[in-house]
């Protein structure tokens, strides 16, 4: 019996041969195609051959059938592009900044074509990748040098390993954070092979306690690192010395100062409504000799960490063999370079994504929202968005929310999922922030809602 049925299957040539595999072949070529088929014959023969009530054997078509959803699943690219409704601007999870038309533009054509990444078109020479970001980003910050990198976290592990290898570094107790992904300050020092000088407490750390640690050390410290608190806030009874400060203690002990700013203001934030987040201009007038931080966080920029500062700290660094393992790409910088120009042309509430949407009006949401509201038959509350990623933690844009009173909200939120719209659910409805969904996607998300809920 069981013989039987398994002989009623199909074998592979025939079900290659058979017209309906025409298009899979035309769109998945031979080999991943052959896979396919011989993976769902592979489940059929388990099927019969196993106590399942269905025994019967599968027809050819059943089996093309079969082997179609099997390429479309494997072969669906597991990156790409989602709505993102939460109202969380810096999203970590769904790729932080969004970047500006120009940004991609920039992006596209370095990406199609050769291009002049380490390339002089004057003299015809090799030259260095890092012109093509470095003015721009000394035009807007003030800086004197700069240098990007892969990242932020890259940025500050070569600053450290560049400039305190086996030597300290001098920082303040209630500074020492993680800030999500596993990066730990302490154990990046680690890496790097500087040792770690801690000084004052968890909430008071004062300009004393870090010259009592430079003296208890003699010539043991390499530098003082300021840390941006990034994704929280110590309240209460603390206290921390100002960059200016740390600037003048350091210098008074022939010690460089490294600020890392982390989300990388670029804007005076208080413009916006929210509270003042430190800017890179702003660090680099207090004195500090080098400055790091995220191009893809405030700056609104792609993945880099960006280090701005004196020329000889950045000669140092530009040389060092690591830097050369965590160089930026010409994609990276294409976009980044277009971003800077935004800075530039004083054109960034409108042309930058991540800038576009928090200085959004509340009066364009609510005209969005209740055009959705209407649509899908929500209603509109007031609410929050986020900034995220680690900027500004506890800071919060007024918005006007859609919310969606549906049965079965954490079902419903999956369907949105598999059709690539990011939701929040609060208390147990679907909530729609329309802050963070560009609005040339509002026709998009009114009409998938729509769909899912006929
Ligand atoms: C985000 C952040 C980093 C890491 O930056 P990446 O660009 O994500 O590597 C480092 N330090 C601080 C304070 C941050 O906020």
């Amino acid at each position: 019996m069981e013989n039987e049925r398994l002989r009623a299957l199909p074998g592979v040539d025939t079900l290659l041969h058979n017209d309906a595999s025409a298009d899979l072949l035309r769109t998945f070529g031979r080999p991943l195609t052959t896979t396919a088929v011989r993976q769902v014959l592979a489940e059929s023969r388990a099927k019969l051959t196993s106590d399942a009530l269905d025994r019967t054997p599968p027809s050819a078509t059943e089996l093309i059938e079969r082997a179609a959803s099997w390429l479309r699943e494997q072969n669906e690219p597991t990156l790409h592009e989602l709505i993102n409704a939460t109202g969380v601007i810096l999203h970590t999870n769904l790729g932080r900044a969004p970047l500006s038309d120009e940004a991609q533009d920039a992006m596209l054509s370095v990406a199609r074509d050769y291009s002049t990444l380490e390339f002089d078109i004057v003299s015809g020479k090799r030259s260095n990748r890092s012109i093509h970001t470095e003015t721009l980003l000394c035009r807007v910050t003030g800086a004197e040098a700069a240098l990007v990198v892969n990242n932020n976290a890259a940025a500050l592990l070569l600053v450290l390993r560049a400039l305190a290898q086996h030597k300290g570094v001098v920082i303040s107790r209630g500074q020492l954070v993680e800030i999500g992904g596993g990066f730990r300050l302490p154990d990046v020092l680690n890496q790097s092979g500087g040792k770690l000088i801690e000084v004052g407490t968890t909430n008071r750390t004062h300009l004393h306690d870090y010259e009592d640690a430079i003296l208890a050390i003699e010539n043991q410290a390499a530098l003082i690192l300021r840390m941006h608190h990034s994704n929280f806030r110590i309240i209460g009874f603390t206290t921390e010395p100002d960059l200016p400060d740390i600037v003048k203690l350091g210098h008074k002990h022939g010690l460089p100062v490294v600020d890392n700013l982390g989300s990388g203001a670029l804007l005076e934030t208080t413009a916006f409504g929210l509270r003042h987040e430190p800017t890179v201009q702003e660090s680099l007038s207090s004195g500090a000799d080098v400055v790091c931080f995220s191009g893809d966080k405030l700056v609104g920029g792609p993945q880099a960490g960006i280090l701005v500062g004196r020329k000889s700290f950045l000669n140092e660094l530009r040389v060092h063999p690591l830097a050369r393992a965590i160089r930026a790409d010409k994609l990276c910088l294409a976009a980044l370079s277009a971003t800077m120009l935004h800075y530039l042309k004083d054109e960034v509430t409108q042309k930058i994504p991540v800038w576009r949407m928090i200085s959004m009006s509340l009066s364009e949401i609510e005209i969005r929202s209740q055009r959705l509201a209407d649509a899908i038959g929500g209603q509109i509350i007031p609410g929050q968005s986020t900034i995220g990623g680690g900027s500004l933690p506890t800071e919060q844009l007024i918005t006007q929310l859609v919310v969606l009173p549906v049965p079965g909200v954490q079902s419903f939120t999956k369907r949105l999922r598999h059709r690539r719209i990011i939701t929040r659910i609060q208390d147990d409805r679907v909530v729609f922030d329309l802050r963070t969904v560009p609005p040339s996607s509002d026709n998009m998300l009114i009409s998938t809602i729509q769909q899912l809920l006929a």
